[in-house]
């Protein structure tokens, strides 16, 4: 059987630490975190051994990771780490990474949802959801998909479910802050394209 030869970037953990500090580098492989983690289930790598292969300097591997992207952020296995580890804000760290050297996310609709999710609250400062789901749809190909498969009206249902229940506002509001989050989210991409 062909060996693999492990291609060593030394770089890589520290060009992750300099948005940190995330203390990678102090994991000893517990794996308490994987262990507490509710969606390893979609993960082709689980949060301890994206910790290691950041530590490996596998910069490849980890990148092209369905794990970064299907994390939600939850932030269960921060909190468990006997050592301290910010692994939740390390998994944010590494999509920034892998969008800014242009690595195709494994999973794209996620990142639309991103994407999406970012431009509604660039607008007035908070989410409006009854913006969000109809452009991510449209977006991510999902709409299409409904329609041709005849579902579509399901999420007519839950969309009325959600108005009905005073989940779904019809009119947005906006913050009194607005413009300052969008100077903060124009400002970290204009900051990340210069780094
Ligand atoms: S819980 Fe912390 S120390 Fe344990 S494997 Fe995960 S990151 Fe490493
Ligand atoms: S933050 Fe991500 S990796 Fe950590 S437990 Fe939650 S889903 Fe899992």
């Amino acid at each position: 059987m062909a060996q693999e030869i492990l291609q060593l970037d030394y770089q890589f953990l520290d060009q992750v630490e300099a948005a940190g500090p995330f203390d990678a580098g102090a994991c000893f492989q517990c794996r308490k975190c994987t262990n507490g983690c509710p969606v390893t289930f979609a993960m082709d790598l689980f949060p301890d051994e994206v910790i290691r292969l950041v530590i490996l300097g596998q910069r490849e591997k980890v990148l092209n990771c369905r794990t970064i992207w299907v994390c939600a952020a939850c932030e269960t296995c921060t909190t468990r780490c006997p050592n301290g580890v910010k692994i939740a804000e390390l998994m944010d760290r590494l999509k920034e990474m892998a969008i800014e050297e242009g690595v195709p996310s494994p999973q794209p609709q996620i990142f639309t949802l991103h994407r999406t999710f970012l431009n509604n609250i660039k607008r007035r400062g908070r989410i409006f959801e009854a913006t969000l789901l109809p452009i991510y749809m449209l977006r991510s190909g999902a709409l299409l998909k409904k329609w041709n498969e005849g579902t579509w009206y399901d999420e007519m249902k839950l969309g009325w479910k959600m108005f009905y229940k005073g989940r779904m506002p019809v009119f947005p509001k906006g913050i009194k802050g607005k413009k300052e989050v969008r100077k903060i989210l124009t400002q970290s991409k204009k900051t990340k394209s210069k780094s």
